[in-house]
């Protein structure tokens, strides 16, 4: 008897891995408190753009690394998506240049680029030597395999290639020049990089642009070194995502898991708001503010009572040794959420439903047992 009732669960220890948290989150907040446009500009970033040698200036860790704004802009006439990135985001693909703003290889993209992405960007005449003339197994179009025959058997016209160039005539053609003559030069052609460059599978997922996630927040990313255990372990650069809202509200996505490193992280994210020029309406901030707290603010500050780490990702096994029992994921999906044929969650042995009453949204409470002690946790969201 005692034999069977013996659990099998030996839950390893909980490994937290991400931390996120709210600054000031003041529940239906419609005031504008962070004036974005004036942050985008004056938000110091510790990573700099250097013009003069094309390239990145970065900083010593902790850094503010990246400033991102994308912005859907309407107005009565019209709407259109705008982009900013300081440092400003590349370098572009070689023999590459950017349709939305002009800058070619090994340039980066401008800082108020509008679709600074791989999708924006189409070959220069040495890019069509390079991707297309160069390609050992070509997939092209019959259009770029016309002009590669063309240019294998010297008969390219200035007809032919007029085609391809986004301005016609702007590299000439020799009658019966050949091929290996013909200037490779940065003149732009009217061939996109993805005409060349064939992508597959998953790392499709990776160009989706970034332009498309549209969220009228400044994001900022702050990179840190991990907390050491022991002096064994290497410094492991992580990174925290944040996004700054006009009505006050900081979201953070994967603070440090350590107090006094999430210490330096706020101080110097609230001090460099409040040195970004006029970014910040304190008048706007107080009212918000003063349905927490009784203290009065001369500039943004963390209001305590509307700041907490809102969630935490973490895993645990249920047994330490890694294939020693299986689970049956179909029956574990009817014991805790079982569907009637409404397609509605309903209770079980182990489980209570209940209903949120303003979003009409099912809660799970499951009920559990060990040796020590009895509980229940509540599950807003269970997918399977
Ligand atoms: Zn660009």
């Amino acid at each position: 008897m005692s034999q069977l009732n013996k659990s099998i669960i030996e839950p390893t220890d909980l490994n937290i891995y991400g931390i996120n948290s709210f600054i000031n989150k003041f529940e239906d907040s419609k005031e504008d408190i962070i004036n974005l446009q004036d942050l985008k500009y004056n938000f110091k970033v510790d990573f700099t753009f250097d013009e003069e040698v094309n390239q990145i200036e970065e900083s010593p860790l902790p850094a503010f690394t990246q400033l991102t704004f994308n912005e859907r802009i309407v107005s009565d006439t019209t709407s259109y998506s705008s982009s900013y990135n300081r440092p400003p985001l590349g370098p572009i693909e070689k023999y590459c240049y950017c349709s939305y703003c002009s800058n070619i290889a090994p340039l980066y993209h401008s800082i108020e680029c509008s679709f600074p992405e791989k999708k924006s960007l189409f070959l220069t005449m040495e890019g069509l030597f390079y991707y297309v003339i160069q390609k050992a197994n070509p997939e092209f179009s019959e259009k770029l395999n016309k002009l590669r025959e063309a240019w294998f058997s010297n008969t390219i016209t200035q007809r032919l290639l007029n085609e391809f160039l986004l301005i016609p005539n702007s590299v000439k053609i020799q009658t019966n020049q050949i091929s290996s003559e013909i200037p490779l030069s940065n003149k732009l052609t009217t061939i996109q990089y993805f005409d060349v460059i064939i992508l597959r599978g998953p790392t499709k997922l990776e160009y989706t642009p970034a332009t498309q996630k549209i969220s009228n927040a400044v994001m900022l990313s702050y990179e840190y070194t991990t907390d050491k255990i022991s002096n064994m372990d290497e410094d492991i650069s992580k990174k925290t995502s944040i996004r700054i809202y006009k009505n006050g509200l900081i979201n953070l996505i994967n603070v440090p898991k350590l107090q006094v490193k999430r210490d330096t992280l706020y101080n110097s994210l609230i001090n460099r708001i409040n040195m970004s020029s006029d970014a910040v309406n304190i008048e706007n901030f107080n009212k918000e503010a003063s349905e927490y707290t009784s203290e009065n603010f001369d500039e943004y500050s963390i209001v305590k009572n509307a700041s907490y780490i809102h969630s935490v990702n973490s895993q645990f096994s249920m047994w330490k040794t890694k294939d020693k029992y299986l689970i049956n994921m179909n029956k574990l999906n009817d014991i805790i959420s079982s569907f009637d044929s409404f397609g509605k969650i309903v209770s079980g042995r182990y489980t209570t439903i209940s209903t949120l009453p303003k979003t009409n949204k099912q809660v799970i409470k499951l009920d559990y047992q060990t040796k020590n002690k009895k509980g229940s946790v509540y599950i807003i969201n269970w997918e399977n």
